[in-house]
C-alpha cells in the first residue's frame, strides 16, 4: 500500500465544541424550563433560559475540570438522567472531551430497568435532574458502583444525603482545560435500546460515528441542518443522542430550543412562534397533537402565527400520509419522515422530496413524501429474503432490511447472544422489513415481530394503521395480530376515536380501506374502541401491551 500524505487527523468532539465557540460564538441555546407550579392547574409554568454557543464553552470547560477532579477518565461511564436543556448538553460534549463514555438514561423507564443499565454500563458517576432526585437512595442501593450523584437543577427542599450540587461541582474549577489525546474510534457516548422485548442492550458510540453523522446531517441529502436554522428537538435527548442534534447544530451554529417537560402541543406552538424555530424534530404522535392543536386554533378563529417554521421532521415510526398531506394542505408545513434506530446512532435514511417538488401531482407528491427515505451518504441498505439471498432494488419484493456504515453498530456491548443474533457478515439485520425502489428511496413496512402472519401471506400493520388513521373519526390507531383457528393469524384494529359519539361501523371502516387499495383479505377482522393506546417511554405505540391485553380475543 501506498500511504497517503494526509494527516491523521482525529474526528473527534472537542474539534466540533471548538468550532462552535470560535464561528458561532453569539449563537443562542434557549431551554424552556419548570420555574414553578401553577396553584389552579398543577401545571408547571414554564420559563426561557437563555445562553449562547460562547457563554456556553466555559462552562463546558469548567465540568470537564471538574470530571477529571472526580478521578473520571478514559473510558468511564458517566450517567445522565437529564431532560432536555443546556445542562445536557454541556454533559454531551464535557464527558467525551476528557475521555470518558456520556451514557444517556432513558428516564421513563421504571427505576429497576434504570438500576439494571447503571449497573451493566458499570456507570461511576450520575448526573440525574432534580425531579428524580427522590430516587437517589434506591439508586444507590441497586447499583452500587455509582461513587457520585450531582443534581442538575435546584433543590428548594434540599439535596439528598451524599448529593453535589451541579453548580457547585462545576462552580470553582478554571474555564480552560487542556485536552487528553482522544483516538477517534474510542467510545464517546452510550444509549441502550428501549427493551421492547428482553433486557435493553447497549450501543457504544465513538467521536468517529458522531462526527460523520454530525456531518452527514449538514448535507441536504439528509437534514441540511446550517447556521440559519433554529431546531426544536422534541425528541428527548436520552433518545439516540436526541437524533444527534445537539452535536449537528453546534457544528453549523444552528440555534437550539430544547422544551424539557414542556412537549404539550400549546407550549410547542408557543415556543416555535416565540423563538422563532424553523425545524421541529419528533415522533408521529407529538406531532399527530400538535396536528389537533393547529386545527383547533383555527377553526376557532385564532390560529398559531408559526411563520419561521418549516419543516417537521418525524421519525421513530411511520409517518402515516394522512399527516403529511395535513400538514402540508391545512398549515403549509413540510413533513419530512426520517427512518434510524439506536443502533444506527441513529440516521439511516431521510425522505429528501424538497415542498417543490412534483408540483404539478400533489397526490404523487404526497406519496412519495411518505417513503422512510434515501440511505445517508456513506451508509448502505440491503434487503434479503428469508434464505438470506439478497433482493435486487426496484423488484418490489420486501424482505429484511440491512444497513452498514460508519455510525452503524457492530455489536451490543456485553451482549455476545444479542450481538450474534444481528450481525451477518458485516451487516447488521435492523429486524424491519423494508422495499428498496430502484432509485434507493426505502419504505419500512413494518417491525418483523408486528407483521400479521395470516395463511402464509404477510399483513402490514403498519399500512393499515396509516390508512385508518386517515379516517376523519380517527385520532390514533394501531393493528396487531390475534389468534386465528383457520388462519394462524389476522388482524385487530384498535382504535381511539375524536369524538366518541361518532364511531363508523366496521363496514364503514371497510369500505375506507378498500377505496384505498387495501385488499380484501388484508381487512381488519374487527375493531376495538380505547380511551388511549398504551405508548412507550419515547411515545411509540406500545404493541406489546396491546397484544397481552387482547390476547385472549375471539374473534367473531
Ligand atoms: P425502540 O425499539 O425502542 O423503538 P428505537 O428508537 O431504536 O428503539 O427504534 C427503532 C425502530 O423504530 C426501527 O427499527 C423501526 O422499526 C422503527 N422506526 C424508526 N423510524 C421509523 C420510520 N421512519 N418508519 C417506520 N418505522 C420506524
Amino acid at each position: 500500500m501506498l500511504e497517503s500524505t494526509m494527516m491523521d487527523y482525529q474526528l473527534t468532539i472537542p474539534s466540533i465544541l471548538e468550532r462552535a465557540r470560535r464561528l458561532y460564538p453569539a449563537q443562542e441555546i434557549v431551554s424552556v424550563l419548570p420555574v414553578g407550579v401553577d396553584p389552579a392547574t398543577k401545571a408547571p409554568i414554564p420559563g426561557v433560559h437563555r445562553t449562547t454557543y460562547g457563554k456556553t464553552y466555559p462552562r463546558v470547560m469548567q465540568l470537564c475540570n471538574a470530571l477529571a477532579g472526580a478521578g473520571v477518565s478514559s473510558g468511564d461511564r458517566v450517567a445522565t438522567m437529564a431532560l432536555n436543556s443546556y445542562r445536557h448538553y454541556e454533559l454531551y460534549f464535557a464527558v467525551p472531551s476528557v475521555g470518558a463514555v456520556c451514557h444517556m438514561v432513558n428516564i421513563r423507564l421504571p427505576v429497576e430497568q434504570i438500576c439494571y443499565i447503571l449497573t451493566h454500563a458499570e456507570d461511576r458517576i450520575l448526573f440525574i435532574e432534580n425531579v428524580f432526585a427522590a430516587q437517589i437512595p434506591h439508586i444507590r442501593q441497586h447499583a452500587p458502583k455509582i461513587k457520585t450523584f450531582v443534581v442538575l437543577g435546584p433543590c428548594p427542599g434540599g439535596l439528598p444525603e451524599g448529593a453535589i450540587d451541579y453548580e457547585t461541582f462545576i462552580g470553582a474549577q478554571p474555564t480552560t482545560f487542556t485536552y487528553p489525546y482522544i483516538d477517534e474510534r474510542q467510545a464517546s457516548g452510550m444509549c441502550y435500546t428501549s427493551g421492547t422485548t428482553g433486557n435493553p442492550k447497549g450501543v457504544l458510540y465513538s467521536h468517529r460515528a458522531i462526527t460523520l453523522h454530525s456531518l452527514a446531517s449538514l448535507s441536504t441529502e439528509l437534514l441540511g441542518v446550517n447556521s440559519r436554522e433554529c431546531i426544536m428537538p422534541i425528541v428527548p435527548m436520552f433518545h439516540v443522542n436526541g437524533w444527534g442534534y445537539p452535536y449537528t447544530c453546534a457544528m453549523t451554529g444552528a440555534k437550539q430550543v430544547y422544551m424539557s417537560v414542556f412537549t404539550d402541543a400549546k407550549n410547542i406552538a408557543r415556543f416555535v412562534a416565540e423563538e422563532g424555530v424553523t425545524v421541529c424534530a419528533g415522533v408521529p404522535t407529538i406531532f399527530l397533537g400538535l396536528l389537533d392543536e393547529l386545527d383547533r386554533a383555527k377553526s376557532a378563529g385564532t390560529p398559531h402565527q408559526l411563520p419561521t417554521l418549516g419543516t417537521l421532521l418525524i421519525g421513530g415510526s411511520a409517518t402515516p400520509r394522512s399527516l403529511v398531506a395535513a400538514f402540508s394542505d391545512r398549515h403549509n408545513l413540510h413533513v419530512k419522515p426520517a427512518w434510524g434506530m439506536t443502533e444506527t446512532t441513529p440516521l439511516g435514511t431521510v425522505n429528501t422530496v424538497q415542498p417543490g417538488d412534483f408540483a404539478d401531482d400533489r397526490e404523487h407528491k404526497y406519496d412519495r413524501m411518505t417513503f422512510s427515505g434515501r440511505p445517508s451518504p456513506l451508509v448502505e441498505l440491503r434487503l434479503e429474503d428469508d434464505d438470506r439471498n439478497e433482493i435486487e432494488w426496484g423488484s418490489g419484493q420486501s424482505g429484511r432490511l440491512l444497513i452498514r456504515g460508519p455510525w452503524i453498530t457492530g455489536s451490543y456491548y456485553h451482549n455476545p447472544e444479542a450481538t450474534a443474533a444481528t450481525q451477518h457478515d458485516g451487516w447488521f439485520d435492523t429486524g424491519d422489513i423494508a422495499t428498496i425502489d430502484a432509485d434507493g428511496t426505502m419504505m419500512i413496512q413494518d417491525r418483523a415481530k408486528d407483521l400479521i402472519k395470516s395463511g402464509g401471506e404477510w399483513i402490514s400493520s403498519v399500512d393499515l394503521e396509516n390508512e385508518l388513521m386517515g379516517h376523519p373519526a380517527i385520532r390514533e390507531a394501531a393493528v396487531i395480530a390475534v389468534a386465528h383457528p383457520k388462519w394462524d393469524e389476522r388482524p385487530l384494529g384498535v382504535i381511539v376515536l375524536r369524538d366518541t359519539n361518532q364511531s363508523p361501523s366496521k363496514a364503514d371502516l371497510d369500505h375506507y380501506l378498500l377505496e384505498r387499495a387495501v385488499a380484501k383479505w388484508q381487512l381488519p377482522d374487527a375493531y376495538e374502541f380505547v380511551d388511549e393506546i398504551p405508548k412507550t417511554t419515547v411515545g411509540k405505540f406500545l404493541k406489546r401491551a396491546l397484544r397481552e391485553k387482547f390476547k385472549d380475543y375471539k374473534l367473531a
